[in-house]
C-alpha cells in the first residue's frame, strides 16, 4: 500500500509537467513563437491567430492549476499517510515488546519455584525456575504404608498416570509402587485443596467429584473423575501457580513427594545393587573393580522384547552383552539340523559376554518367552567405558598445570567486613545507590571496595533466615567449604567469608564483565568462535573441579561471568557437591532446561550430570534458547527424557556432533564420561583453533573482550534499586563454621 502511493507521487508531477511544456514550452514567448512560424500570412491575421490561440490556452492554464493544486493536496494526504503508517509501527513494535514482557511474566508465574519471594524482581527471560537440592527422604516402609484398592480404582490411577506428560515415562514397577501408595481424601464442596502461592508437597488424581481451577481469582477450568493436578510438587519443592477447591463432596487420590521420591531413589538404588551383583557373575568382568562396574551400568541401556522375538541368533555376529532383568529367556542350538533347547535363563543371568572382549559368531539362538526386559551394552560403547583409570590418569597432567601455576592474587587475608564500603551509582536514576550486581535464590552480590585496597569485590550476602527457611543450612556452608578450597582461573576466587547476626557473606573476586547470559540476550545468539571459547573456559573449569571429586551442578549462562580480559569464571557453587570416585548422588537439583535425564528419574547421578549440561549450553549459547525448552517444567522433563534435539539449519556439523555426544540419555556414554574422559572433549573436532596449554596459560587472546561496554565498573550489569529492608536476626547457631 505504501509503495504503492509513493510509486504514484513521483510519477505524477512529471506527467504533468510534461503537458504544460508542450503547451508552453520554457523559455519561449508566445510572439516569440509566432516570428519563426513565419511567411506568408500578414501581420495581422496572425496577431488574430495568436489571440486566439491565447484565448484558448488561458481557461486550459487554468484548468492545469487546479490540476496542479489537486495533485500537491494528494502528496500531502500521502505524506500524512506514510507518518501515520510509521506511527501505527512504532506502536505495533511498542505492543509486541509489552507482550513479550507480558510472555515472561507468565513463563515467571508458571515456573513454580520461584527464586525468591521477599525479595526484589530479578531481570529473568523466559527460564524456568532453580530448584534448590532437597534432603532424600528416609527409607520408607512401603507395606506399611500400601493401601488397598480395587481393580478398577487401579486402573483409573494407572489411566490418569499415562495421560501424564512426564509420569507416563516411568517404568511399570514404579507406577505399580506409586499406585500402591497412593491415599485417600475425602472432601466437601467448598474445600480448598490447593491455594495458590503456597508451598505444595501432594499430586492428587480426582476419584470423584468436580473440582474448580482459578487463578489470581480468574476461572480456569474443571477438574473431574481421572484429572490430576498438583504433579509438579512431587518432583521438588514449589509454589502452586493455581488454586484448586472442591465444588462439590469429593474423592481424591494422593501422594506426598517424600513418598514418591523415596520409592524412586530406593528403588534406583536397589536396582543398581542388584545389577552390581549380576554383573559380578560374569566372568569376563571379573577383573573390574566397583567404580568400573557401576561406570558399565551407566551405559547399559534397558531393551525390551516381545514373547517369541529371537534376542541372538546362531551363527549371526554378536556384539552385545543382556542381563536379564525381567521374564526368561530359552537357548537352543541347533543339533544335527534340529533346533534342540538347551535351558531355559532367569532374571539376573546373562548372555553374550564373550560378544565384549572379541569379534564372535553367536554359538546358541536365545528367544524370548512372554515380555523379556534386558539391560544391554554394545561392545563399541563397553570399550568406551573401560578401562575408565585412564580418565584420571589422562587428566592429572593438565590438571595439574592449573594447580602449579603461581597464584597470581594471594587470598586477601587481611580483609574486614568493616573496612568494605559500598560502591555507588555514579549516574541515572539508581545515583547515589550502592550497586547490586545480582540477586539470587538466596542473596543479593554487592559491589564493594575497600578504601586501601582500592579493589572491587563482589560481595555475596545472605539472609540466614532465609536460609533456615528453606533448610539450605548445609548447602550454604558447603558452597562456602568448597570455594575456599578452590584456586582455579576459570572460577572464581572467594578471598574472605563472614557473618553477623543476620547475614552470611562471601567477598569474591570481581566479574566486571558481567554475566555471559546478559551478553547472549543482548546479541540473540553467539557466534561460533565466541562459543567455542567460552564454552573452553567452562571446559577447564570442570576438569578442575572434577579432577577433586567436586561436581558442579549448575551450569548456565547466568553462571558464567567474564572477567577483565574477556575469560570466563564459573560462579555460584550453591548446588556443588564433593563425591568420591563412583559414588552417586541422589538429590533433585539445578535449572530445569539443564538437567539431565538420569536427575529427573532419580536415578543417582555424577559428573556425567556436568557434561549433559555442557551439550545444552553449547546449544543454547550458539541459538539462544535452549534445546529441551517450555513455559511448563514438566514438558522440558519429557522433552529430556525424550532426549530428541532439533538443530537450526545454521548450526555447524562440529556443533552438532559434539552437542549430540555431550547429551547422550545413557550417562556413561556421554562424551566426557567415557574412558579417556575431558580429554574426550578437548579433543572434538569442534574446539579445533583452541590452543589449550595458551588458554591456560591465559595467553589466547579472548574473542569474547568485545562483549564488554567500557564505563563505569558496574557498566556490564543489569541495574537494580536498592532494598533497604534488613533481614531478621538468626541465632540458631548453624553458622558457626563460616
Ligand atoms: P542462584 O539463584 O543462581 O542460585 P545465588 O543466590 O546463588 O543465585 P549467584 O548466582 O552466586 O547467587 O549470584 C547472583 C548474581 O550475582 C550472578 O548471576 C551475577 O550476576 C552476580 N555475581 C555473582 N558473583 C559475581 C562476581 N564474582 N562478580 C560479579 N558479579 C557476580
Ligand atoms: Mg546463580
Amino acid at each position: 500500500m505504501r509503495g504503492c502511493s509513493c510509486a504514484w507521487m513521483q510519477e505524477a508531477p512529471r506527467w504533468v509537467e510534461h503537458q504544460v511544456n508542450d503547451l508552453h514550452p520554457p523559455g519561449r514567448s508566445l510572439c516569440q513563437n509566432a516570428h519563426r512560424s513565419g511567411g506568408s500570412e500578414s501581420l495581422s491575421d496572425q496577431c488574430h491567430a495568436a489571440l486566439v490561440k491565447l484565448n484558448l490556452l488561458r481557461p486550459m492554464e487554468a484548468q492545469l492549476k487546479k490540476l496542479r493544486q489537486m495533485l500537491e493536496k494528494e502528496c500531502q494526504l500521502s505524506q500524512e499517510l506514510k507518518n501515520q503508517n510509521q506511527d501505527l509501527k512504532r506502536q505495533l513494535e511498542h505492543k509486541e515488546k509489552h507482550l513479550q514482557a507480558l510472555q515472561e511474566r507468565l513463563d515467571q508465574l508458571d515456573c513454580t519455584t520461584q527464586r525468591t519471594s521477599n525479595e526484589l524482581p530479578k531481570v529473568w527471560q523466559g527460564r524456568a525456575a532453580v530448584m534448590a537440592p532437597e534432603q532424600v527422604p528416609e527409607v520408607l516402609d512401603i507395606t506399611a504404608n500400601r493401601v488397598q484398592k480395587t481393580s478398577s480404582e487401579t486402573s483409573q490411577i494407572v489411566k490418569a498416570i499415562g495421560k501424564n506428560d512426564f509420569l507416563r515415562r516411568l517404568d511399570e514397577e514404579q507406577i505399580s509402587m506409586m499406585v500402591d501408595l497412593m491415599k485417600v481424601l475425602d472432601c466437601r464442596a467448598g474445600d480448598e485443596i490447593i491455594k495458590e502461592g503456597t508451598e505444595g508437597d501432594s499430586m492428587y488424581i480426582v476419584a470423584a467429584g468436580e473440582l474448580k481451577v482459578t487463578q489470581a481469582g480468574r476461572d480456569l477450568r474443571i477438574l473431574s473423575l481421572g484429572d490430576m493436578f498438583g504433579e509438579l510438587a512431587i518432583l521438588y519443592n514449589c509454589k502452586r501457580t493455581a488454586s484448586v477447591k472442591a465444588i462439590s463432596a469429593v474423592k481424591l487420590w494422593c501422594i506426598e513427594r517424600q513418598t514418591y521420591r523415596s520409592i524412586m531413589t530406593n528403588k534406583s538404588k536397589m536396582k543398581r545393587e542388584q545389577l552390581m551383583g549380576f554383573l559380578k557373575t560374569a566372568r569376563t568382568l571379573k577383573a573390574l573393580n566397583d567404580v568400573q562396574l557401576s561406570k558399565i551400568i551407566d551405559s547399559m541401556e534397558e531393551v525390551r522384547f516381545q514373547d517369541n522375538e529371537v534376542i541372538v541368533r546362531e551363527g549371526a555376529e554378536g556384539n552385545t552383552f543382556y542381563i536379564i532383568l525381567k521374564g526368561e529367556v530359552l537357548v537352543t542350538k541347533k543339533v544335527n539340523g534340529q533346533q534342540k533347547t538347551i535351558r531355559k535363563m532367569g532374571e539376573g543371568e546373562h548372555f553374550g559376554e564373550l560378544a565384549l572382549i572379541r569379534e564372535i559368531l553367536r554359538t546358541a539362538t536365545c528367544t524370548a518367552v512372554g515380555v523379556v526386559i534386558c539391560f544391554s551394552i554394545d561392545k563399541e560403547v563397553f570399550e568406551e567405558t573401560i578401562p575408565f583409570e585412564s580418565l584420571e590418569l589422562h587428566d592429572d597432567a593438565n590438571v595439574s598445570e592449573i594447580d602449579e601455576k603461581p597464584e597470581k592474587a594471594r587470598p586477601e587475608t587481611s580483609l574486614k567486613l568493616k573496612d568494605l564500603v559500598p560502591v555507588l551509582y555514579q549516574e541515572g536514576s539508581y545515583q547515589g545507590d550502592p550497586v547490586t550486581l545480582g540477586i539470587g535464590g538466596f542473596g543479593k552480590v554487592e559491589l564493594v571496595t575497600t578504601l586501601e585496597h582500592r579493589k572491587y569485590f563482589a560481595m555475596k550476602r545472605i539472609s540466614k533466615q532465609h536460609v533456615v527457611a528453606k533448610k539450605q543450612e548445609a548447602h550454604i556452608l558447603l558452597e562456602k567449604k568448597i570455594l575456599q578450597g578452590i584456586r582455579c582461573d576459570f572460577i572464581v576466587r572467594l578471598h574472605a567469608a563472614f557473618k553477623d547476626s543476620r547475614y552470611v557473606y562471601m567477598i569474591m573476586e570481581f566479574c566486571p564483565g558481567g554475566e555471559i547470559w546478559t551478553k547472549l540476550k543482548e546479541a540473540g545468539r553467539f557466534e561460533e568462535k565466541i562459543a567455542v571459547f567460552i564454552t573452553a573456559c567452562v571446559v577447564e573449569a570442570y576438569a578442575y573441579l572434577h579432577n577433586k571429586g567436586i561436581l558442579y551442578r549448575d551450569l548456565k549462562p547466568e553462571n558464567l561471568m567474564l572477567d577483565s580480559k574477556g575469560y570466563v569464571k564459573l560462579v555460584d557453587f550453591g548446588f556443588a557437591k564433593e563425591l568420591s570416585r563412583g559414588e552417586k548422588t541422589y538429590s533433585f537439583c539445578g535449572t530445569p532446561e539443564y538437567i539431565s535425564p538420569e536427575i529427573i528419574q532419580n536415578q543417582g547421578h555424577d559428573i556425567a550430570a556436568d557434561f549433559w549440561s555442557l551439550g545444552v549450553l553449547i546449544y543454547e549459547l550458539l541459538v539462544g534458547s535452549p534445546p529441551f525448552s517450555s513455559s511448563e517444567p514438566q514438558k522440558i522433563y519429557a522433552k529430556i527424557l525424550d532426549g530428541v534435539l532439533n538443530f537450526p539449519s545454521y548450526m555447524g556439523e562440529g556443533a552438532k556432533s559434539i552437542i549430540s555426544k555431550l547429551c547422550r540419555l545413557r550417562p556413561g556414554q556421554r562424551l566426557g564420561n567415557t574412558k579417556n574422559g575431558i580429554k574426550d572433549v578437548r579433543h572434538h573436532r569442534w574446539f579445533n583453533s583452541i590452543n589449550w596449554h595458551k588458554l591456560r596459560m591465559g595467553q589466547l587472546e579472548a574473542p569474547t573482550v568485545r562483549l564488554i561496554r567500557k564505563g563505569p565498573c558496574y557498566i556490564n550489569f543489569d541495574r537494580f534499586p536498592y532494598d533497604k529492608t534488613q533481614a531478621e536476626e538468626e541465632f540458631s547457631g548453624w553458622d558457626c563454621d563460616f
